[in-house]
């Protein structure tokens, strides 16, 4: 690696599969989602609520682009300082990642 990589917004088509694992208890938890970006191939989290709104249309607003796509949707949440990143973007090398949802990937998640 020559230092981090650049900001840089790219959709990465391959659909990854995380390590999900169920945090809080009673109506407060939360799906989290451990792995590497494959852009920058740093490691990253990625939390859902385990609830999610349901949208008029069917489907869950947040996660899924399409309400009834079994891929879920995220944007890289890494930790790697890549520049020249927006003012208004927290974290995150630019690239919006793809990812096996939690009951396909381990059996928990809806
Ligand atoms: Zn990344
Ligand atoms: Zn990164």
């Amino acid at each position: 690696m020559n230092g981090p990589a650049r900001y840089r917004v790219v959709e990465h088509d391959t659909v990854l599969t995380f390590g999900w694992e169920l945090r809080g208890r009673g109506d407060d938890v939360e799906l989290v989602g451990a792995g590497h970006c494959p852009v920058c191939g740093c490691p990253m989290t990625v939390t859902y609520g385990y609830y999610q709104p349901i949208v008029p249309k069917g489907g869950f607003l947040g996660r899924r682009h399409e309400p009834t796509s079994s891929i879920w949707y995220t944007r890289c949440r890494c930790e790697g300082l890549h520049m020249p990143r927006p003012a208004n973007v927290p974290d995150g090398c630019g690239a919006g990642l793809r990812l096996a949802r939690p009951q396909d990937a381990a059996g928990i998640g809806g």
